[in-house]
């Protein structure tokens, strides 16, 4: 021991939610110290989720596109694939981002620490690194903002490095011939869509009757027509119900109705969700306790039950996404600054990078369905986009829910191509309490797929001429 510290605001986890609080409380005039295991910015999602997979699902993206082009008359031959060079895209993608953040740090002269950090105090948070001394941070007012970690299953070979969960898989040690994918949720199909295109003969099992299973049934069906075609067998409501490590691979056994005889791997990759990491920060020091599920309550300030101690992000609840974290880290750095700042969004928008994508923002009708909602709907079926028939697709939808009285836009849901970029539009027309003529009377550009939202509510107004209006 050790050095001692004193700040205003202490931010522990370096991920979206920890640094955006860091940095906007420097911006508001705090003193900051951030803590990070990592001694690199950016947390699971510039390092080992958001980022890299959409760094290697642009490269599948292009892989897909030219297989598919032969429909059209342009054949390019066999891919062939330099896996150092596409590990080193995406690696120059998260180093240039990462880099980035720490030169924002330092500007704004937030003290960065690098250790494992445990709060031994109402006050204080004690760093550990391995060969260093122990540091004692004293600060006013802490965030806390530690993310999240996969689930493991505790029936699957401990130890074997055939055994995956995403951020290995990221890390594309290879293209394994057979890849077994368990969990059929967003992480799961994007990394299916990867190894797929890489050349790997990919299943997926499901436990529940749907692949997606927050996204209405509708939206996934199409993905599921597709998905069918391009992977080697997609399971739902299957489980896997034992795994032996075997000299040739992996043997699976599942569980199910119409789950398939046991079956040999060269890898398996689980993607069963992810738990709040909550468990070894000292939360009891600080008088807290997290809830059954590990994630620690919060008010709409993003502030526990000790009026000095915020938590952002996923070790919060869900949803568990980068956008979410990032606008509670400002939420709880302006409360901090004595701002009136709440997080209450109307809307917060999820996206499945798959091809096609999902995206769905608002309300979805499973929620209406369980929350007895009432709501009307409009539906674009993309086989009558011009836009996106001249890109050779065919198979989306967007669809737009309203309030059947006052006709405002509840929810909008939407499958194809780059439905990631434009579900920003229904979030916003939530955000904004947008009607449905606030979306068909906006002049969309033609030919584009963001026309595809006006004509939803074209269909719900019975104005759509591109199609026959549906009949009431
Ligand atoms: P994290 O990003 O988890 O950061 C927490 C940080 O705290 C970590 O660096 C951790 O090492 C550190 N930490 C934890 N405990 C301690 C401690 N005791 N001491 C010091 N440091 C500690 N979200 C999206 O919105 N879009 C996507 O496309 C998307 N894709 C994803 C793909 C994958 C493969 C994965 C795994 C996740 C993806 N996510 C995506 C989810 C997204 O990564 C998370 O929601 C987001 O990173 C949460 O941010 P956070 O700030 O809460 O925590």
């Amino acid at each position: 021991m050790n050095e001692t510290i004193q700040v205003d605001t202490l931010v522990l986890g370096g991920g979206p939610g920890g640094y955006t609080a860091a940095f906007r409380a420097a911006d508001l005039g705090q003193s900051v110290a951030l803590v990070d295991s990592r001694g690199i910015l950016g947390g699971v999602c510039l390092n080992e989720g958001c980022i890299p997979s959409k760094a290697l699902l642009h490269l599948a993206g292009i892989i897909d596109e030219a297989a598919e082009a032969g429909r059209f008359g342009i054949s390019f031959g066999k891919p062939e694939l330099d896996l150092d060079a596409i590990r080193g895209h995406k690696e120059k993608t998260v180093s240039a981002l990462t880099r980035g953040l720490g030169g924002l740090a330092r500007q704004r002269k937030v003290q960065l620490f690098t250790g494992a950090g445990r709060f031994t105090a109402p006050d204080c948070l004690s760093v550990i690194k391995e060969g260093e001394e122990e540091r004692e941070i004293y600060f006013s007012r802490a965030i806390i903002a530690t993310g999240s970690h996969a689930v493991k299953l505790p029936f699957l070979p401990a130890d074997d490095p055939r055994i995956m969960d995403a951020a290995r898989a990221l890390e594309l040690e290879d293209v394994p011939d057979r890849l077994l994918v368990i969990g059929g949720g967003i992480i799961g199909m994007e990394m299916a869509t990867v190894y797929s295109a890489l050349g790997s003969e990919v299943t997926v099992v499901e436990l529940t009757d749907q692949l997606i299973p927050p996204a209405d049934p509708d939206l996934v069906k199409p993905l599921v027509r597709m998905y069918k075609k391009r992977l080697k067998a997609l399971y739902t409501s299957v489980s896997v119900s034992a795994a032996e490590a075997k000299e040739e691979g992996i043997l699976v056994s599942f569980a199910g109705e119409k789950a398939p005889a046991p079956t040999l791997f060269d890898r398996v990759l689980v993607s069963v969700g992810r738990r709040p990491n909550s468990g070894e920060i000292g939360l009891e020091e600080l008088g807290l306790s997290p809830d059954e599920k590990g994630f620690i309550p919060v008010n709409e300030k993003r502030q526990t039950e000790m009026d000095h101690i915020y938590a952002i992000g996923d070790v919060t609840g869900q949803p568990m996404l980068a956008h979410k974290a990032v606008h509670e880290g400002k939420v709880a750095a302006e409360v901090i600054a004595g701002k009136a700042s709440e997080f209450s969004p109307s809307a917060i928008p999820s996206v499945c990078y798959t091809d096609p994508e999902i995206a769905w923002t608002g309300l979805t009708e499973k929620e209406a369905a369980e929350k007895g909602i009432p709501f009307e709907k409009g539906v674009f079926p993309w086989s009558a986009s011009g836009r996106s028939l001249s890109n050779g697709r065919s198979e989306g939808v967007t669809k737009v829910l309203y309030d059947p009285e006052s006709r405002s836009i509840l929810g909008v849901g939407i499958c194809g191509s780059n439905a990631g970029e434009l579900i920003a539009e229904g979030n916003l027309a939530v955000e904004m309490g947008a009607d449905l003529e606030d979306l068909s009377l906006t002049i969309h550009p033609h030919p584009t797929l963001s026309e595809t939202l006006a004509l939803a509510a074209e269909m719900a107004e019975g104005t759509i001429t591109d199609l026959l209006p549906p009949a009431k």
